[in-house]
């Protein structure tokens, strides 16, 4: 069994938690490699339903070793929430089943705040953000101004980085957005009630990951948001600020030699997008709140409602080239049997030409979808368990996605339990 990665090909919410919980089994250990509480994966399974923001989706499997990469933006607080919250429903957590990498950055609550402040003074130009703290963040990474979770085990060390930031960071609170600056005080809490809670967890996930994979154990890397949404290759500026494809998952987890031999990419029926920036195929009206409604498309993290689409296959080849995906899984199929016919963007027009190729972002505003419409198949598939027991329009349906995008669709799924699943 090789390693894996499962990626999202499109804007984010494909849907890659339950890919990811139903694939678990056949892997030993899973990663997060990247991203922070921005995004949620929902899990359904027989501890319930959950909203996974930071935890990997493996989290509900025995035997898994789950690991949160060096990549990640960790999160303390908001990552004991969450594990408070999984425990509660009785799955077992210990340092054997959650590790974190001591190479890891601690997002401080100066990000959150720091994000909510710059949403704040772009007004109608903000980016959208779930303000989780990820830009300033990542921003911080890269000036190499974050604390690493290793550090926590020096705790002069740790206190006295940490005075040091806090200098720094309180300059750009008080006298660029005038807010209130933090003192040791308070970082003091925030260690004793978030930090040396998860110190147990932290180790060197790279030496793990590396004894791992000389005793040829499988890997699967788990993505967060989708292709799009790539710091290098997504929707500049509307990315998010980490590299979520597969390229990086190695580089994120800790283990940059690892080799990855299946590239599953998730990609949905029909398009969805949280936030701002260019969304080609957008709909509006009845039309789309029908669509909204039919596949509940409402933020996992914040409530929002997602804008809605139907699929775009110009946005979805371009997803799967960059995410260099071996095969697909196309998910909520069960959400378009209410349509008679069903819309699919087959083409942008750019400048009065007819284009295949994404654009660069800065054209996307320009470009306009051309649509082309499909019959529905009107009729409830959701216990549907084999291809060939599909209504043909459904199975037309998927193969001219498949075509199109020139990758197989090897699982269908249609409905968010983890056994609502079409092998093909
Ligand atoms: P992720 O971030 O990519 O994991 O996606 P989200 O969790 O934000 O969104 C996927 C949503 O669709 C969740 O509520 C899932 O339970 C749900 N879901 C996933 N697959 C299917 C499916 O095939 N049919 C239906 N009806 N819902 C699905």
């Amino acid at each position: 069994m090789g390693n894996c990665a499962i990626v999202g090909i499109n804007w984010g919410d494909e849907g890659k938690g339950r890919m990811v919980d139903l694939l678990t089994e056949k892997y030993d250990v899973v990663v997060r490699y990247q991203g922070g509480g921005n995004a949620g994966h929902t899990v359904i399974n027989e501890f319930g339903k959950f909203a996974l923001h930071l935890l990997p989706s493996g989290i509900f499997r025995k035997e898994t070793v789950n690991i949160l990469g060096n990549g990640v933006a960790l999160d303390p607080e908001n990552l004991l929430k969450e594990m408070d919250e999984v425990i509660s429903k009785g799955v077992a957590l210990t340092p054997d089943n959650l590790k974190i990498s001591n190479r890891v950055s601690l997002l401080i609550p100066w990000h959150r705040d720091l994000d909510e402040l710059e949403e704040a003074r772009l007004k109608d130009k903000k980016f959208g953000s779930t303000k989780q703290g990820i830009a300033p963040f990542y921003s911080d990474k890269y000036q190499k101004k974050t604390i690493l979770a290793g550090e926590l085990f020096y705790p002069e060390k740790f206190r006295s980085h940490l005075a040091d930031l806090l200098e720094w960071k309180n300059l750009s609170l008080t006298k660029i957005y005038g807010a209130k600056p933090y003192t040791m005080e308070d970082l003091e809490e925030w260690i004793q009630k978030y930090c040396e809670r998860i110190k147990p967890y932290v180790c060197d996930t790279g030496a793990f990951l590396k004894q791992a994979q000389k005793e040829g154990k499988s890997i699967m890397f788990e993505a967060q948001l989708g292709s799009l949404r790539d710091l290098d290759y997504g929707i500049h500026p509307y990315t998010t600020s980490s590299n979520n494809i597969a390229a990086y998952a190695p580089i994120g987890s800790g283990i940059p030699s690892a080799k990855i031999d299946d590239i599953v990419g998730v990609v949905k029926a029909y398009s969805t997008c949280v936030g701002e920036g260019p969304f080609v195929c957008e709909m509006f009206g009845d039309e789309a709140e029908e669509l909204r409604k039919a596949g509940f498309e409402y933020g996992a993290k914040t409530g929002r409602p997602r804008r809605v689409g139907p699929i775009d296959l110009v946005a979805t080849k371009y997803g799967v080239e960059v995410q260099a995906a071996t095969e697909i899984a196309l998910t909520k199929l069960d959400v378009l049997s209410y349509l008679d016919k069903i819309p699919v963007c087959t083409h942008y027009i750019l400048n009065g030409e007819q284009i295949d190729d994404f654009p660069f972002p800065a054209a996307l505003a320009e470009a306009t979808p051309v649509i082309e419409y499909m019959d529905g198949w009107k009729c409830d598939v959701s216990m549907i368990r084999k291809y060939e027991d599909l209504p043909v329009q459904a199975r037309n349906y998927i193969e001219f996605i498949e075509k199109r995008i020139e990758c197989p669709i090897t699982y269908v799924s249609v409905g968010p339990e983890r056994d609502s699943i079409i092998y093909r």
